[in-house]
């Protein structure tokens, strides 16, 4: 894991696998550089940009972006024999 800061938003980030993997990582909050932070003291009073894992982002169900898709996929389908069914009346 990976601790970074950035002085800009006095805020801190983390990141999974090394520190050397995230030397040119900018900051999830204004787009700055991050620092790489050595002793974890310095993230005393810095605020987090990135939940840790096993945070709120990892507590989303998995399925959900497959049920977002069902939905979108559903609603064109229904969109679409509405039109049908609409070019079909026009005809008649
Ligand atoms: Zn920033």
């Amino acid at each position: 894991m990976a601790h970074s800061k950035c002085l800009a938003c006095r805020a801190r980030v983390w990141r999974d696998g090394p520190p050397a993997d995230h030397l040119d990582d900018l900051c999830p909050g204004c787009g700055g550089p991050l620092e790489i932070v050595g002793d974890l003291s310095e993230l005393v009073g810095l605020r987090s940009l990135r939940a840790r894992p096993r945070g709120l982002a990892y507590n989303r169900p998995p399925d959900l972006s497959a049920r977002i898709s069902a939905q979108i996929r559903e609603t064109i389908a229904r969109n679409d024999a509405e039109r049908r069914r609409r070019i079909d009346v026009e005809r008649a």
